[in-house]
């Protein structure tokens, strides 16, 4: 099968590069000619990030997006010069980590130039004294971690994909890890920052633990999705190994009764390492043989740290669960999860049943979770072709949470699963946004969300779009993302 047999998704703004070998020579001599491919079997390797429609895609002999060229540097100046030309070419430039992003964040949209970060996988140095580990950003998630654990320390950063995610793919995404309600989301871990600018500077943000030096401008190349900047080396607290680690789980009859529960720990300033809170329907699903959570909502807890906090937290834990109507099930249902945290494939399954399936969390005040939960639930059960709507709340603060949806169906007769997909995604912000929700909490924008981030900012949209013009003239640093004006929804 060659590429042109295969059905291209986004192909109506595709920037046609003129000249491709004189610009493919130019790369070559900047990052070596074994660094740079535009064979078919390469290109095709970066069709796609892991937005879970595109694997309805693949096996309809579909592609989302097409590169033209795919790079592979390993030193900053590298990048800082394929970042010139593709400025003096107007070529869209795609930064491109491990492709676990599932908001079509690195599908190439426009085609262009890929950047592969990959190379940039090197621990620098762990302090001590500090507590900080600097690396480089393309490093895989688990092999961070395990040099770590291996070296008697931990990140705190577990997201479910930290086998098939990056350092500097969690940085773009603002991503959440499993264990955040203590160790923090990756803008409370990450201390000093290396970006390179969409016109080529260089900057070195200094590792510090906090300083009052006008507005936090480090902060704001977190969460920037490959559009105003590649991030390519980072400083991030790191942490003694837990010394115990503690697995405590609790049913309660109702959403609103776990809710409490959680809200009144968070209260007393205390925070277990992982909460979970599973509907009624993700209970059954993911456990279906605890008695006492059959028809309830499961609730599991792992405290961890020093030995005397853990004991604390988990005797705070117990008391505010039983309090609230909560009953123990025992340590069984936590060590079940954490044996089986990072398996996924349930969502592989749905394909060829050509069910669309996804997920997509959001962030909500406490005053509003379960308001927002319930209509949610009510708005996807009315969308044509919904066969499933579940949920899962997995990240707390003493003031909100975020909350994971699930969904899956079959697209009725006369749309399209893109169509579907688009109108469940819709359905679910609407609702979200009308209950006073954040549309993202931690997977991002990308493309999915692009066209709500005006409803979501407001005016400072426009303030975004102005910062974007002013760094990237051009907008050839990831085009189509976050600011919808660069890419008009439905054009495709
Ligand atoms: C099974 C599964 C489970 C998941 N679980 C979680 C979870 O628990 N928590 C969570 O937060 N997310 C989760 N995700 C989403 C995904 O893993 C994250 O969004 C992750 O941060 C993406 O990292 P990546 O290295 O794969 O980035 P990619 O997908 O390669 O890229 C993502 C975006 O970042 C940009 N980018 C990549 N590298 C850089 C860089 N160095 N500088 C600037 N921009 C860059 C890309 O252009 C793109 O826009 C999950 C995804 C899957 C498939």
């Amino acid at each position: 099968m060659n590429i042109k047999d295969f059905e291209l998704i986004y192909k109506k703004n595709r920037v046609n590069i003129k000249d491709k070998a004189r610009i493919v020579s130019r790369l070559s001599e900047i990052v070596g000619k074994q660094n740079v491919s535009t064979s078919e079997i390469d290109l095709l390797a970066y069709t796609k990030d892991t937005t879970l429609l595109t694997f309805n895609w693949a096996i309809q002999g579909k592609i989302a997006g097409l590169p033209d060229i795919i790079t592979w540097p390993d030193t900053v100046k590298q990048i800082s010069e394929i970042l010139m030309i593709a400025n003096q070419e107007k070529i869209p430039i795609i930064p491109y980590s491990e492709g676990s992003g599932v908001v079509g964040g690195a599908i190439p949209i426009y085609g262009g130039i890929i950047i592969d970060m990959k190379k940039f996988n090197k621990i620098i140095e762990i302090n001590d004294t500090n507590l900080t580990v600097t690396v480089q950003t393309g490093i895989n998630g688990m092999n961070l971690e395990r040099y770590l654990n291996f070296k008697g320390y931990t990140a705190g950063h577990i997201p479910q994909s930290i086998n098939i995610s990056s350092l500097g793919g969690w940085i773009a995404h603002r991503a959440a890890g499993q264990f955040s309600t203590k160790y923090g989301k990756i803008e409370d871990i990450v201390l000093g920052m290396e970006v390179i600018l969409p016109q080529g500077d260089i900057i070195n943000f200094k590792t510090i633990p906090r300083a009052s030096t006008g507005p936090q401008l480090d902060k704001f190349f977190i969460g920037n999705e490959g559009t105003l900047g590649i991030v390519t080396k980072a400083t991030l607290k790191i942490w003694p190994y837990p010394e115990k680690r503690t697995f405590i789980s609790y049913a309660f009859p109702a959403i609103e009764n776990s809710f409490e529960a959680i809200r009144k720990i968070l209260r007393e300033h205390i925070y277990p390492a992982v909460i979970r809170i599973y509907d009624t329907f993700e209970t059954a699903r993911h456990f279906p043989d605890v008695e006492n959570a059959k028809d309830g909502i499961m609730v599991i807890f792992v405290c961890e740290g020093s030995s005397k906090l853990v004991d604390l937290e988990e005797s705070i834990a117990r008391e505010k669960c039983e309090s609230n109507l909560g009953v123990d099930c025992g340590k069984h249902p936590v060590e079940h999860w954490f044996e089986t945290r990072f398996r996924v494939t349930e969502t592989s399954s749905m394909p060829p049943y050509k069910i669309v399936f996804d997920t997509l969390e959001i962030a909500s005040l406490w005053e509003n979770a379960t308001t927002i939960y319930h209509s949610v639930l009510e708005s996807m059960n009315k969308v044509k072709g919904m066969l499933m709507i579940t949920a899962h709340v997995s990240h707390f603060y003493p003031n909100g949470v975020g909350i994971y949806f699930s969904f899956g169906g079959v697209p009725p007769k006369g749309k399209t699963d893109l169509e579907f997909y688009q109108e469940c995604w819709d359905t679910t912000i609407k609702a979200v946004i009308e209950g006073g929700g954040s549309i993202a909490h931690h997977h991002g924008i990308g493309i999915n969300r692009s066209h709500w981030m005006d409803k979501e900012l407001g005016n400072a949209m426009h303030t975004l779009r102005q910062i974007k013009k002013l760094l990237d003239p051009n907008n050839i640093l990831n085009p189509g993302k976050i600011y919808v004006d660069t890419w008009k929804r439905g054009e495709n």
